[in-house]
């Protein structure tokens, strides 16, 4: 299929690689490696692939391929690398691009283990990284120097959705040459335009929307065809981070439904968010579409929608916001994301526990915070649901 199509039809066509039985559905190959007519044939092979050619599942299988090039086409990127989860998307993308004295400059609001790998593995072999509050662009100028290497962020942040204006800190990026790496989770494939706004580098953990439900883990990194194969695709190759071609089908079965998936349940975000703003158990109401929000111009600007996550502040800190989460019905309590099933996280004693309390009251997480992701229930379902639990907090 040619790339000029939209969305929803690379969604559900592209990348498609048909075996000699012309499957209607992409079929799973369940293999390690591949055979070689002659030794002649091995020799050439491996001295240079050619189209439809692999050599060993650790670096490509036909399966894999096809979710790479889905992936790749809807991202607007040359080329995608799959891997067996987000984190070992997210760290193959950054360990391929630095060595020991390279220096980067990063947000502070991010998921637990990319702070992990940016707080304590980087730093470990050398590299010298500062934070920044993302959403202060004259704290990105301060600190990018320039031997700066590479900046990273999640455009969204995790729970407390800031949006971080990508265009204006990727030009910052751009000016002393550093490469920009953005994990896109939170804006996910359907609504980023992270490529039009310079991002370089683009990480997604497939084990939320893309999979969307709860099924397996998954990650993608998508840039140039330069970065993926000669520097991403070299260090992932020998490391071993594969995602296996089984997961890779469902990925692919999850992209034919991706679209239809994110809107209905960020069209929920939105009519919960509207609903519940003003709640008298209620402090705070965090939604990028609602205008009250500080970045909301930005993320109109900057997005294709808002995303399918809503936070809530409950007051009466955490016994409160435990009551409310024990009187959930249709909520589950867990700390996936972006799934067919709503979910309710208490970020404060769970996905952000191990944060210092200063650190975590810096970034906003306060006991009473819930961060709910908006599953494809009927929203006014979620409405009952949400408003009965917090007649219980
Ligand atoms: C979940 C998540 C990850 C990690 O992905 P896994 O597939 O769980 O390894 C990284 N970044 C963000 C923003 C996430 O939400």
């Amino acid at each position: 299929m040619t790339d000029d199509k939209k969305l929803r039809t690379k969604l559900v066509h592209g990348g498609t690689r048909r075996s000699q039985y012309n499957e209607v559905s992409e079929a799973i190959f369940l293999t390690q490696g591949f055979v070689y007519e002659t030794a002649e044939q091995a020799e050439a092979r491996f001295e240079q692939l050619g189209e439809d050619e692999f050599i060993y599942a650790r670096y490509g299988n036909p399966t894999v391929r096809m979710f790479e090039d889905r992936m790749a086409m809807i991202e607007g990127t040359e080329d995608c690398f799959a891997t067996a989860s987000g984190m070992a998307a997210v760290n193959a993308a950054l360990m391929s691009l630095l060595r020991a004295g390279d220096h980067v400059v990063s947000s502070r609001a991010l998921f637990g283990s990319c702070l992990y790998i940016l707080e304590d593995v980087l730093t470990r072999f050398g590299v010298e990284v500062s934070f920044v509050d993302g959403t202060d662009l004259e704290a990105w100028r301060a600190a990018i120097r320039p031997d700066t290497k590479v900046l990273f962020m999640e455009t969204i942040s995790n729970p407390t959705l800031e949006v971080i204006d990508l265009k204006s800190v990727a030009d910052l990026g751009h000016t002393v040459g550093a490469t920009v790496v953005v994990d896109n989770v939170f804006a996910t494939p359907v609504f980023s335009r992270a490529v039009e706004m310079g991002a370089d580098v683009i990480v997604y953990s497939t084990t939320k929307h893309v999979d969307g439900q709860g099924r397996a883990l998954g990650g993608a990194v998508c840039g140039t065809r330069d970065y993926i194969r000669k520097t991403l695709e070299p260090y992932l190759k020998h490391t071993g981070a594969a995602m296996s071609p089984f997961t890779a089908w469902i990925m692919l079965k999850g992209l034919e439904t991706l679209d239809l998936r994110v809107r209905a349940q960020a069209e929920g975000a939105r009519i919960l968010a509207e609903a519940l703003d003003g709640h008298p158990k209620l402090s705070r109401v965090i939604h990028p579409g609602l205008p009250a929000h500080p970045q909301h111009a930005l993320a109109r600007d900057q997005m294709t929608g808002f995303g399918t996550m809503l936070s809530l502040e409950i007051s009466g800190g955490k016994d409160a916001a435990f009551r409310a989460l024990n009187a959930l019905e249709i909520f589950t309590i867990s700390n996936n994301l972006g799934d067919a099933k709503s979910i309710v996280t208490h970020p404060a004693t769970t996905t952000h526990q191990r944060l210092p309390v200063d650190v975590r009251a810096e970034l906003g997480i306060t006991p009473g915070l819930l961060r709910l992701s908006i599953g494809l229930e009927d929203p006014q379902d979620l409405l009952a649901d949400l408003t009965r639990a917090l007649d219980a907090a």
